[in-house]
């Protein structure tokens, strides 16, 4: 009997992968908010959970870290998805990556006016090409997070970032201009497992669609 190794990261991508684990008769045996540890078993012996960083689940699965994960489109388009099999789109944790700036900010003005624009974020590959098709030349700043505070501080003229209810940029006076895609979570796995591990791995993949809502 070989271990199946789940990929999953703290939040709302573990609480709602939770129902479709239990769609598969699988249940986590720990709550990752109380317990320190990054291993977690579950009810069945030959299936554990290993939390990662959102961003690291493409990563995990590509090596064999992990077996399969559940993953957001913008972790799955900045990694490049190479290495992944890609069989059902979970319809979770769905927010939109978009445009914001400060309010006040003349954001059109710039655009038509051709101006160069200083665009911090964590997703540079889809500001990239979103902004590359728009003809817009921009000057692209990394971060790892807090992208709120950049426009706020001078240190950008627009973040992209990821936007669910948009509360956090209208606490923070910031105005989304944009919408560049929706965005929902994956489920991805390794495809050296899903020849060597193909029964238990296509029971899991078949419970999950079963559980998904369609259309
Ligand atoms: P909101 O205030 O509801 O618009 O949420 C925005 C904040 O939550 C931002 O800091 C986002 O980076 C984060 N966020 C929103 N949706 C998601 C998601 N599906 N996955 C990860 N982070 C998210």
């Amino acid at each position: 009997m070989s271990m199946i190794t789940l990929a999953l990261s703290k939040g709302r991508i573990f609480d709602e992968t939770v129902p479709l684990l239990a769609a598969a008769g699988i249940t986590v045996l720990e709550d990752p908010e109380k317990s320190r540890k990054l291993i977690l078993p579950t009810n069945q012996s030959d299936v554990r959970v290993v939390l990662v960083r959102a961003t690291d689940v493409p990563t995990y699965v590509q090596y064999g870290g992990a077996d399969l994960g559940v993953a957001g489109k913008d972790s799955l388009i900045e990694h490049g998805g190479q290495g992944l099999f890609r069989p059902l789109d979970l319809q979770i944790a769905k927010c939109r990556v978009s445009v914001a700036v400060r309010a006040g900010f003349d954001y059109q003005g710039a655009v038509t006016q051709g101006s160069r624009l200083k665009v911090a974020t964590k997703y540079t590959s889809i500001a990239r090409d979103f902004f590359s098709a728009k003809g817009v030349h921009v000057d692209m700043i990394k971060l790892y997070g807090s992208m709120e505070l950049a426009p706020l501080t001078g240190l950008a003229d627009a973040i992209v970032d990821l936007v669910s209810t948009g509360n956090t940029l209208k606490a923070n006076n910031l105005v989304e201009v944009e919408q560049i895609m929706d965005i929902s979570s994956h489920l991805v796995v390794n495809q050296a497992a899903l020849k060597l591990k193909q029964a238990p791995l296509k029971r899991i993949i078949d419970a999950f669609a079963s559980a998904v809502p369609q259309g």
